[in-house]
C-alpha cells in the first residue's frame, strides 16, 4: 500500500529546483534552510455518513509552506491519488508563484483523498464541510485562504465559505477564493488561469519569434485551465489541433472548433467521441508536432520516457509539475523552451488575490478591470523572469525559481526569526 505520509519524489524534486536557484543566487544558507521546510502541516480525519448509511473516514491535508510574505494561499484538491508529499510540493510551488507575481501571499495547499466521481453531491458537501470545520483555526482571510484545484469548484468554495461563516457568526467571503459571483467571487476568476497561460504564451511567442496567426497548439487536460486556454488560443488565431482529458484525446490537423468541443463536453462529460475529429491516445497527444504544447492536466506527464519525442517548440505549463527534472534537462538540451508552471499558471492565484481584495473592500471590479490588471501582472512577471534568464544564462524555470526565492528570502531575513 502507498504510504500517504512518506516524503516522496515530488517534494525532493522541488527542493532540487530550490537548491539550484539558491546556489546561483548564493543566498544566506541559514535563512534558506527555513524555506526548505514547510511552516506547518496538518492531517485531519474526516468522518462522513455516506448515502447508504455507512460511515467512512476520509483523510485530508493542509500544508502551509510559507507565511513570510502574507497569508498562506493555495487550492484544495480532491483525488484518490493525493499524498502529503504531493500537497507539500504543491504548497511550496504556491510560495514561489505568489512571490513571482509579487502578490502579498505565502504558499499553501490542501487535499482530501477521495474519488469525487464516485461520490454524491451530498457526500461531497459533507466531506467539504467537515474538512473545513477541522481546519477552521488555521484558515482565515489573514491566515490561510484556500481556492479550487483539481476536482474542486465554485460550489465547493461556497460550502467552505458558508461553513467558516457559520462558525464566525457572520459572513466572511474573503476566507476562500474561486467562489460563485453572487457570493463574493470575482469576475474573470474562472478563466484566469487559462487566460494567464495564453498571456505568457503570447509573450514567449514574441520572444522566440513565432507568429500566433497560423501557429498550432496541443492541450492536454480539458478542465478549467485547458479548456479556457484552448478557447482563447482559438480566438486569437492559433489552431488548436488536439485536446484530451482523462478518458482520451481528439485530433484534427485542420484545427478544432473549440467552442463546439466545449458544447460537446458539456453534454457528454468527455472529449472522446467528438464527431469532427479523430481519436488519439492521451500520451501520444504530447508527441504531436506543434508550436505550443500546453500540459494542463496533472503532474509528471513529460518524463524521461517521452521527453525525446516531444516536437513542440514551446511548452507552456498550465498544470502544476507536468515536467520531471530529468525531462527538463532533455528539453533544454533539445532547445525546447519551457515556460514553467510557477509562472505560466499564476494567473489563477493573481485573480484570487483580486477576489480577496474585492471581498475585503466590499467593492467589485468589472471584468475588464480584472483582465487588464491580470495582463499587466503576467506580462511584467514574464519580462522579469526573462531578464533574469538572460542575465544568468539559465532556462526560464531556473530564473523563475531565482526570482521567487529571492523575494521570499528577503522577507524572511528582514522579519528575522521570532524567539
Ligand atoms: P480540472 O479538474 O478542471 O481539469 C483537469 C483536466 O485534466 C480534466 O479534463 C481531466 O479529465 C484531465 N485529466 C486528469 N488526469 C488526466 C490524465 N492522466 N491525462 C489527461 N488528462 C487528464 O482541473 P484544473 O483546475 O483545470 O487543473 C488542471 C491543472 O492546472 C492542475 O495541475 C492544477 O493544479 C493546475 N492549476 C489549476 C489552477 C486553477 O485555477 N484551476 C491554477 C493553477 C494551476
Amino acid at each position: 500500500m502507498k504510504d500517504i505520509f512518506a516524503q516522496g519524489c515530488l517534494y525532493e524534486e522541488t527542493l532540487k529546483r530550490f537548491d539550484e536557484a539558491a546556489n546561483i543566487l548564493n543566498v544566506n544558507k541559514g535563512i534558506y534552510k527555513i524555506l526548505r521546510h514547510p511552516y506547518r502541516e496538518v492531517t485531519v480525519y474526516i468522518p462522513v455518513q455516506m448515502d447508504n448509511g455507512e460511515i467512512e473516514v476520509f483523510i485530508g491535508f493542509r500544508v502551509q509552506h510559507s507565511i513570510a510574505r502574507g497569508p498562506a494561499k493555495g487550492g484544495i484538491r480532491y483525488s484518490k491519488d493525493v499524498t502529503l508529499d504531493e500537497v507539500r510540493a504543491l504548497a511550496a510551488w504556491m510560495t514561489m508563484k505568489c512571490a513571482i507575481v509579487n502578490i502579498p501571499f505565502g504558499g499553501g495547499k490542501g487535499g482530501v483523498i477521495c474519488e469525487p466521481s464516485e461520490l454524491s453531491r451530498s457526500e461531497l458537501e459533507k466531506i467539504t464541510r467537515r474538512y473545513t470545520a477541522s481546519l477552521i483555526e488555521i484558515w482565515g482571510p489573514e491566515i490561510d485562504v484556500p481556492a479550487p484545484d483539481v476536482n474542486t469548484n465554485e460550489q465547493v468554495m461556497a460550502w467552505i465559505m458558508d461553513t467558516y461563516s457559520m462558525h464566525a457568526r457572520h459572513t466572511v467571503t474573503s476566507v476562500v477564493t474561486g467562489k460563485p459571483l453572487n457570493l463574493g467571487g470575482s469576475r474573470g476568476r474562472r478563466e484566469a488561469t487559462g487566460r494567464g497561460v495564453v498571456i505568457v504564451l503570447e509573450q514567449a511567442a514574441q520572444t522566440y519569434g513565432i507568429s500566433i496567426k497560423n501557429s498550432t497548439a496541443v492541450v492536454q487536460g480539458f478542465g478549467n485551465v485547458g479548456s479556457v486556454a484552448a478557447q482563447l488560443l482559438d480566438q486569437i488565431g492559433c489552431k488548436v489541433i488536439a485536446v484530451s482529458d482523462i478518458y482520451g484525446g481528439i485530433y484534427n490537423e485542420k484545427g478544432l472548433d473549440i467552442d463546439d468541443v466545449i458544447k460537446y463536453v458539456k453534454a457528454n462529460k468527455k472529449v472522446v467521441g467528438y464527431p469532427k475529429a479523430d481519436a488519439i491516445d492521451n500520451k501520444k497527444i504530447l508527441e504531436l508536432p506543434c508550436d505550443f504544447l500546453i500540459p494542463a492536466a496533472i503532474e509528471n506527464q513529460i518524463t524521461l520516457e517521452n521527453a525525446n519525442k516531444i516536437k513542440a517548440k514551446i511548452i507552456v505549463e498550465g498544470a502544476n509539475g507536468p515536467t520531471t527534472i530529468e525531462a527538463d534537462k532533455i528539453l533544454n538540451e533539445r532547445g525546447i523552451i519551457v515556460v514553467p508552471d510557477i509562472l505560466a499558471n499564476a494567473g489563477g492565484v493573481t485573480v484570487s488575490y483580486f477576489e480577496w481584495v474585492q471581498d475585503r473592500q466590499g467593492f467589485f471590479w468589472t471584468e475588464e478591470q480584472v483582465n487588464d490588471a491580470l495582463n499587466h501582472i503576467m506580462v511584467s512577471s514574464y519580462q522579469e523572469v526573462l531578464a533574469l534568464s538572460k542575465q544568468y544564462k539559465v532556462p526560464l524555470r531556473t530564473a523563475s525559481y531565482m526570482l521567487g526565492l529571492q523575494r521570499v528570502l528577503e522577507c524572511i531575513e528582514t522579519r528575522g526569526i521570532y524567539a
